[in-house]
């Protein structure tokens, strides 16, 4: 971050009420929780690396508001600053992590023969009283469900789901965060990257190209194409300090058919992304399991584990993606749903996001929409995979009654 320690020294010449940032305009998980007493309490602490609490928040206030999701307003720098700033970081967290309190737990689980068999929902509704997404209690009639050949969200409809995509983030322990690490820092992530993806193999044989090495042209085919991420324009990004230096040493690495990705040094160290056309979502989190798993043995042999630990799971720079890091999700065509009056609140029970296609700050075209799980924390991987995709099941199911002019009342679903 521009500001280093001494300028942080510097500022406690001013009394706290004379630096309390004006957050009356904003709407973000930051505002709600700081208050005037506890940026008092924590504005003289900074982490080992130098982090401290005006480089937590500079996002949030210089971003009152997001106009499709609503935004933590902060992020961390090292894997301590989820501790040293506990007291302001902990209430974001249970805020947007659902009530997810400082004692509680973190679950992994990468086994995708863990996906459910999903009921076919316009017959399950019909015939049960409630959904079967997690937390629904109801018991399935095995009649109903598909074969067994068929589990676990391989059958998105494609004339609905264009394309399919499991994202995460990992850190790698030892080096300071993107909105904080140093040029030097930030190098040696990609220089460790580009050794350790070296040695994958089979389908998953890639190349690393370096963002400084592309053409402009190149570059903006594969933004075109969604499978590079945008230059640092969003605000979001660039408040938080993870523009500098832009594009030293960040880079993409892909498989041959780029259905296996990696960012480097974009919001976090490493972004792990596996993507394909169609709804085989099932195809594309087993190739998204298997392929993390190898590069986190792959990090471990070089001497550099990922940050991770029992309470927030793997610890990354946005508190939105502590835990799992995950965003699975599809670009799916909704054109009646999502001009449906409960399109939000069924979003919400379902515990899904919408974007538009083009990333995380992009309209919505033409009625397709990128829905994704909301959540990251608390679930595991495999329970949010599910969650999804037994959501956008029933999404569709209320696109096509919509279609046919019938109503969707019965589809609602009942959990709030
Ligand atoms: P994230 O940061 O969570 O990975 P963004 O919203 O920033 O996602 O989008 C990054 C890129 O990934 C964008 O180009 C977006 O279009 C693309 N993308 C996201 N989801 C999908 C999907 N299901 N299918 C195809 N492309 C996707
Ligand atoms: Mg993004």
């Amino acid at each position: 971050m521009p500001f280093g320690n001494t300028h942080n020294e510097m500022k406690l010449k001013f009394t706290s009420e004379q630096e309390y940032p004006d957050l009356s305009k904003h709407n973000n998980h930051m505002a709600k929780v700081l208050t005037p007493a506890m940026y008092e309490g924590l504005r003289s602490k900074q982490t080992p690396s130098g982090f401290t609490l005006d480089d937590v928040i500079q996002t949030g206030i210089d971003n009152p508001g997001h106009p499709f999701i609503m935004t933590v307003g902060c992020v961390a720098g090292d894997e301590e600053t989820y501790e040293v700033f506990k007291e302001l970081l902990d209430p974001v967290i249970e805020d947007r992590h659902g009530g997810y309190k400082p004692s509680d737990k973190h679950k992994t689980d990468l086994n995708p023969d863990n996906l459910k068999v999903t009921a076919s929902l316009a017959l399950s509704l019909s015939d049960v009283s409630e959904p079967c997404w997690p937390g629904a209690t109801q018991k399935l009639n095995p009649a109903l469900l598909h074969p067994p050949l068929l589990k676990g969200g391989d059958d998105l409809d494609p004339n609905y789901v264009l394309s399919s995509r499991v994202r995460t983030g990992r850190s790698v322990r030892g080096f300071c965060l993107p909105p904080h690490c140093s040029r030097g820092e930030r190098r040696a992530v990609e220089k460790l990257s580009i050794e350790a993806l070296a040695s994958l193999s089979g389908d998953l044989n890639g190349k690393y190209y370096a963002l400084k090495n592309m053409t402009d042209a190149e570059q903006q085919q594969l933004i075109d194409d969604h499978f590079l991420f945008d230059k640092p324009v969003s605000p979001l990004l660039l408040a938080s300090g993870m523009g500098r230096d832009w594009p030293d040493a960040r880079g993409i690495w892909h498989n041959d058919n780029k259905t296996f990705l990696v960012w480097v040094n974009e919001e976090d160290h490493l972004r792990v992304i596996s993507m394909q056309k169609g709804g085989n979502m099932k195809e594309v989190f087993n190739r998204f399991c298997t392929g993390l798993t190898k590069i986190e043995t792959l990090f471990k042999e070089r001497g550099h584990a990922f940050m991770w630990n029992e309470h927030l799971g793997y610890v990354l720079t946005c508190p939105s993606n502590l835990g799992t890091g995950l965003r699975a999700g599809v670009h799916v065509k909704l054109p009646n749903m999502s001009k449906h009056a409960k399109f939000e609140d069924v979003l919400k029970r379902l515990r899904l996001q919408k974007r538009g296609t083009g990333g995380v700050d992009t309209a919505a075209v033409g009625g397709v929409f990128d829905i994704s799980n909301a959540d990251r924390l608390g679930f595991s991987e495999v329970e949010l995979v599910q969650m999804m995709v037994d959501g956008i099941k029933l999404l569709i199911e209320m696109e096509k009654k919509l279609e046919k002019g019938q109503s969707i009342d019965d589809l609602i679903p009942a959990q709030k």
